[in-house]
């Protein structure tokens, strides 16, 4: 049997070529030779399908979607608290390269803008413009699941024209906000917005981040969650520049656009989408990307504000037998799913009768929940109830078995 995803894609491809608006960068002379006609979309799950249609094999410069991986190896370099002294999370309402920083702090304003990327870039850990750029190819390979590199000519041609970024640099210099010279961070950020991906890798990289930093496909934990977490909800805010708020109320994915005409979306939980056609429109997103993830977010129901309740899924049966009520929980138990738990077990005690809650069909608990679960048991037991606990996981016993997201900080300090 075919996936009908792809046909899927391939309609909204087609429906959306229709647009025509827009203009291909001219800022850099290898992005403007770009084809205007090349149109991709991927979407990779977390389960580890890839689906795409369209030139989801082109290749082309992955530019401003680096600033979203770079910032996240800043914080695994040099822990959270030192990033956020160099550069702030909040949206700047500027275009891309705007020459703006915090009037009191002199801080860049957010790590997806020129001026906090720059800064960002300057604090990943590595001798030299070369290094900080090679851990940050070694890390896309690894989340993109191949082998990637700088495409030269790109890279060149970018420092050529690269006179606004370090003019940036100068000033970040000046007020104390960048860890290495002007003319070294503004090579090595050349060199990583140089780095050649196609649709397929983007989606892959976003599949990774929308996975808790865990590459579906090898298990393995590229990012640190919390990490991840974080760069997700800056994306959320700051991801496509000064259209952010209006592609938040619209998409409600966490985003981020590059001047090649690339975007990646990344719906924690479910999806990495990618869609890559090089006309820009006036915030420098592609027109064509827009189009299709607005889309898709409708189509698909992939906007992040519209959550299904999920309380009540925790409990997968409620049965009473001669003075014995048995509660049979299910699925990913975290806050609201315990909290709907412990106000049907306060409503069905009653006196002398025995409480045995089975958590058998359990997949994962988090931290909030098991101690909700915990202490609701405590009081009922307090208060006189029997009460038995099916638990053959362990999961209320064995705080490692808490695989649901959200209880992790973001580190602090040197890792
Ligand atoms: N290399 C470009 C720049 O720094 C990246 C900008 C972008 O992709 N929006 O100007």
């Amino acid at each position: 049997m075919r996936s009908p995803v792809p046909e899927y894609l391939a309609s909204v491809l087609r429906d959306c070529r229709q647009l025509d608006g827009g203009t291909v960068t001219e800022g850099n002379p290898e992005l403007a030779s770009a084809d205007p006609d090349t149109f991709a979309v991927a979407l990779a799950t977390v389960g580890g399908s890839l689906h795409g249609a369209g030139d989801t094999d082109v290749a082309f410069s992955i530019q401003s979607i680096a600033k979203a991986v770079a910032y996240a190896l800043a914080i695994e370099d040099n822990g959270i608290e030192t990033v956020l002294e160099a550069v702030d999370v909040e949206p700047s309402g500027d275009s891309f390269n705007e020459i703006s920083l915090e009037a009191t702090t002199g801080r860049p304003r957010n790590p997806l803008i020129n001026a906090g990327a720059l800064a960002v870039h300057s604090m990943i850990r590595g001798h030299g413009s070369e290094e900080r750029a090679g851990r940050m190819t070694d890390l896309l390979s690894r989340m993109a699941g191949r082998e990637l590199s700088v495409d030269r000519a790109v890279y060149e041609a970018e420092l050529e024209s690269d006179d606004r970024n370090t003019a940036i640099a100068h000033l970040l210099k000046s007020v104390g906000h960048l860890g290495a010279e002007p003319a070294d961070v503004v090579d090595g950020y050349a060199r990583q917005c140089a780095v050649t991906v196609t649709c397929n890798d983007l989606a892959r990289i976003a599949a990774v981040m929308a996975n808790g930093g865990k590459d579906p496909n090898t298990g393995e934990q590229v990012l640190d969650p919390a990490v991840d977490r974080h760069v997700l909800a800056v994306m959320a805010t700051c991801g496509m520049y000064d259209g952010s708020g209006s592609w938040l109320a619209t998409v409600g994915i966490p985003a981020k656009s590059g001047v090649a005409g690339a975007i990646i979306g990344v719906l924690p939980g479910q999806v990495g989408i990618a869609v890559v056609s090089p006309k820009l429109n006036e915030h420098g997103n592609s027109v064509r990307g827009v189009a299709v993830f607005e889309r898709l977010s409708r189509d698909l129901g992939l906007h992040m504000m519209h959550v299904a309740p999920s309380g009540e899924s925790a409990i997968r049966s409620m049965t009473e037998a001669e003075d014995v009520t048995t509660v049979e929980l299910q699925g990913d138990l975290r806050f609201a799913g315990a909290e709907a738990v412990t106000a049907r077990l306060i409503g069905s005690v009653s006196e002398g009768n025995c409480t045995r809650v089975d958590f058998s069909e359990v997949r994962a608990i988090d931290g909030a929940a098991r101690r909700l679960l915990r202490e609701a048991l405590r009081v009922l037991e307090n208060e006189g109830h029997q009460v038995v606990v099916e638990d053959p996981d362990g999961f209320m016993t064995s705080p490692d078995r808490s695989e649901a997201a959200g209880e992790n900080h973001v580190p602090v300090g040197q890792r």
